[in-house]
């Protein structure tokens, strides 16, 4: 399919992740900053983080999580949705990528945040192949979505997030392509990501300390380009997918293409 040129003026983000508080955690700060640059933000979870709680009934934690999620999105300018598919049970299947298409023809984004495809959890390694299936497909007519909107015009751009603790299997920080110079909004990134309270005090019991450890992320990432704070980004750049990097077009000098 030929490749057509995003029309101007589009400023649309969707941020597909697998749980409700994973999009703040490894992008919020680069979302944070497209909102602050008049971008309609959509957050969409696969999941409704079931898991999130050892002690409380799934109906319960996905209520809590639910209300963490959309203040929490509200506090880096954007909106919260959920597909609502149970935690853990993510798969890389003709009816979610259906239903992610759908998604994406509704908001035509030029922009689409996501998972790596390989990640320590199956549910965020799905998600980025789910958008990979998806994003193609919501440009051909005759693939069939449950919605009434029209394919794609454009193919949007696309960002795979770092990783959990940014490690890939091999053991080594993965590389990326881009990072995005954060520090003028990483409290407003930790703040958010703070906001998923229940995911605070369940993380820390398993000793992680997530709101220091996605701090330290951060600051590695800010230091491979001698900035503060940095958030690690990799443009898929595979055949159909545009070029050139949109994120820098947007935002300037504060992002370093490698
Ligand atoms: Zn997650």
């Amino acid at each position: 399919m030929a490749k057509q040129t995003q029309p101007v003026g589009n400023k649309r983000v969707l941020a597909v992740f697998g749980h409700p508080d994973d999009a703040e955690q490894f992008c919020g700060g680069t979302l944070a900053l497209l909102a602050k640059e008049g971008f309609k933000v959509t957050i969409l979870a696969l999941t409704s983080g079931e898991c999130g709680s050892q002690q409380l009934p799934a109906e319960e934690i996905v209520a809590i999580r639910a209300k963490e999620a959309e203040e929490a999105a509200k506090k880096i300018g954007a909106k919260y949705r959920c597909l609502g598919i149970r935690d853990g049970c993510v798969s890389y299947n003709l009816g979610t990528a259906q239903k992610i298409v759908a998604v994406i023809r509704e908001i035509d984004p030029l922009i689409i945040l996501t998972h790596p495809t390989a990640d320590y959890m199956t549910d965020h390694a799905h998600a980025g192949q789910l958008v990979l299936w998806a994003v193609p497909e919501s440009r051909h007519s005759n693939f069939p979505a449950p919605i009434k909107a029209p394919a794609l015009e454009a193919q949007p751009f696309v960002y795979h997030t770092d990783p959990q603790g940014l490690i890939g299997p091999d053991g080594q920080i993965v590389r990326v392509n881009t990072i995005v110079n954060i520090s003028s909004v990483i409290e407003q990134k930790l703040e958010a990501f703070s906001a998923h309270e229940s995911q605070m005090s369940f993380l820390e019991k398993k000793g992680k300390g997530a709101v220091e450890k996605t701090r330290r992320w951060a600051i590695i990432r800010g230091q491979q380009v001698r900035i503060e704070y940095g958030e690690g980004l990799c443009q898929q750049l595979l055949e159909e997918y545009p070029r050139r990097n949109i994120l820098a077009e947007i935002l300037g000098e504060k992002v370093f293409t490698l």
